[in-house]
């Protein structure tokens, strides 16, 4: 991809998952990193694991904690030398029947999922917009902002959510030349899904997703590599469908 040598990237989230293996392909592609996730020995892993790669530090931060949110944001910009690029990927979910979904569950998705991407893309903005060197920003939404989801009205809202405050951010700061744009990916097997689903389930899900496989996260890598580059130069305040072609039906 055009643009991203020497970038300095922020990842929320980037010890698991998509955010380990866009870590990766961001190192492939000559940026330097500064990420977070919640647990100290998966951040020492990924720094140890992804080192031979290219410049990656990180930290410890809960991003849907304010203080923690701002030290975190100052602490990348410092090491990074100035953030080119946010990738705000952080973000979690479980399966609740709608009918006993309890206020503390729905406060706790939304907390992480919506609050902490704010947080993170607020701080990153006001750094971005007072270096009046442009950027881009991706927020992770997912497909399930996009169309319901049962189980999941939580997650559902606040990934919907997301698309909204990418939108709103897209139009306060495409006139600082910082472009802002949200990924919408379907059904990708990380960690996370597999937390939540079993194999039988896996392998039943795939009969509703047109290419008939679920995603890989390096798939999602790449399009937050795309969105994030300059061969995106003219995509703004858009949402990019990642998933299989579950939506085309
Ligand atoms: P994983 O659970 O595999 O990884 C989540 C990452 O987020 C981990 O690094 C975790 O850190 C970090 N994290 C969780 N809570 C916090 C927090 N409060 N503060 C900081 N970091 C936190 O998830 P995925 O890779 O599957 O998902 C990544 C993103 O992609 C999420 O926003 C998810 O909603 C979205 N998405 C995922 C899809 C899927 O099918 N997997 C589909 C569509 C969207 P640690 O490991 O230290 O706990």
């Amino acid at each position: 991809m055009r643009g991203l040598k020497n970038k300095g990237v922020v990842i929320t989230g980037g010890s698991r998952g998509i955010g380990l293996a866009t870590a990766r392909r961001f190192l492939e592609e000559g940026s330097r990193i500064y990420f977070c996730g919640l647990e100290a020995d998966e951040v020492a892993q990924t720094i140890q694991d992804l080192s031979p790669l290219g410049t990656i530090q990180g930290q410890v931060c809960d991003v849907s904690d304010e203080e923690q949110a701002i030290q975190f944001v100052a602490a990348a910009e410092e090491a990074l030398g100035g953030i080119d690029i946010l990738l705000d990927n952080a973000g979690i979910a479980w399966e609740e029947n709608f009918l006993e979904m309890t206020a503390e569950h729905w406060d706790k998705i939304l907390s992480v999922n919506l609050r902490g991407m704010f947080l993170i893309a607020r701080e990153v903005s006001k750094r971005m917009v007072a270096r009046a060197s442009g950027g881009a920003i991706v927020l992770m939404a997912s497909k399930n902002g996009l169309a319901g989801e049962v189980k999941y009205a939580h997650y559902n809202a606040s990934k919907g959510a997301i698309i909204m405050l990418m939108k709103t951010m897209a139009l306060e700061l495409g006139p600082h030349g910082i472009r802002v744009n949200a990924l919408c990916p379907g059904y990708i097997l990380t960690p996370l899904a597999e937390s939540i689903d079993s194999p039988e389930f896996i392998a039943a899900y795939v009969n509703n997703i047109p290419l008939g496989r679920v995603g890989r996260p390096e798939e999602v890598a790449a399009a937050y590599a795309f969105l994030a580059s300059d061969d995106a130069s003219f995509m703004h305040g858009t949402e990019l469908l990642l998933d299989g072609g579950q939506l085309a039906q």
